[in-house]
């Protein structure tokens, strides 16, 4: 389907369901508990009304308070809901198309995001999600025609000696799996490997900050995966350009 601003824009509302689907996701899975029933106020416990639950919109009409209890709703929720709109349509701006390799790549993003998020909040990367992360960025990888298997062995392989070698106390295995998607959605391997560059980079750079400003314990472990999710979407967007420049 050729890129319209009406086609675009369905992509999006379903983003944005996707991101509202998410934030149960992420609220719900890391604590082991369902996804099923509906959700509740985090102060009040009172359960929200079908009408409070429309992505952005309801944050919007209700300013950000919860209609019982008046107490403000976080605004990661409507964030994680654009955020994940914009990752449903990001590779078809790309692209300049609506395809199923567009929609599939853009929901191995979101999958990405959800980790992202988890990883960052709880220090889990669960097997709920990344398997079918998983299980999307192949689907991603085949359907876009030129299957590159280098790009997530050597995705995979790059944690999978990093935790073999440190005996799993540099990374989780989680972050294998992670390696594997990242190969799928970015199909060669210089462009992966950018996206780990990246993310050593930022990594290490807030891991400075964390030394420098004494704000890091002992023990305490960084979060991985918001790194590598940013370096995956920073090397989709500009990774071709970078290696043309880089001539490689
Ligand atoms: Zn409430």
């Amino acid at each position: 389907m050729p890129l319209s601003v009406f086609s675009l824009g369905l992509l999006f509302l379903f983003g944005l369901a996707l991101g509202s689907f998410g934030s149960v996701v992420v609220s719900r899975v890391p604590k082991n508990k369902s996804i099923g029933g509906r959700s509740q106020c985090p102060h009040c416990k009172q359960t929200i009304a079908a009408r409070d639950l429309i992505p952005v919109l309801s944050f919007l009409i209700l300013e950000g308070r919860c209609r019982h209890c008046r107490k403000n709703i976080s605004l990661c929720y409507p964030l994680l809901e654009l955020s994940s709109a914009g990752l449903i349509i990001l590779p078809a701006i790309l692209e300049g198309y609506i395809d199923p390799f567009t929609v599939s790549l853009g929901t191995a993003l979101w999958l990405f995001l959800l980790l992202a998020v988890m990883d960052s909040e709880s220090q889990r990367i669960p097997d709920v999600v990344s398997m079918p992360l998983i299980v999307v960025a192949f689907l991603a990888a085949y359907l876009r025609g030129e299957i590159s298997w280098l790009a997530p062995l050597m995705g995979g392989g790059f944690f999978l000696l990093q935790w073999a070698v440190s005996r799993g106390r540099i990374l989780g295995s989680g972050d294998i799996f992670i390696g594997i998607a990242m190969g799928c959605i970015l199909g060669t391997w210089p462009i992966t490997l950018l996206a780990v560059g990246i993310a050593y980079v930022v990594g290490a750079s807030i891991a400075c900050y964390f030394l420098a400003s004494g704000k890091y314990t002992r023990g305490m472990r960084i979060a991985f995966v918001p790194y590598l999710f940013v370096g995956t979407v920073i090397a989709l967007v500009f990774g071709e350009r970078v290696l043309k420049l880089l001539s490689i």
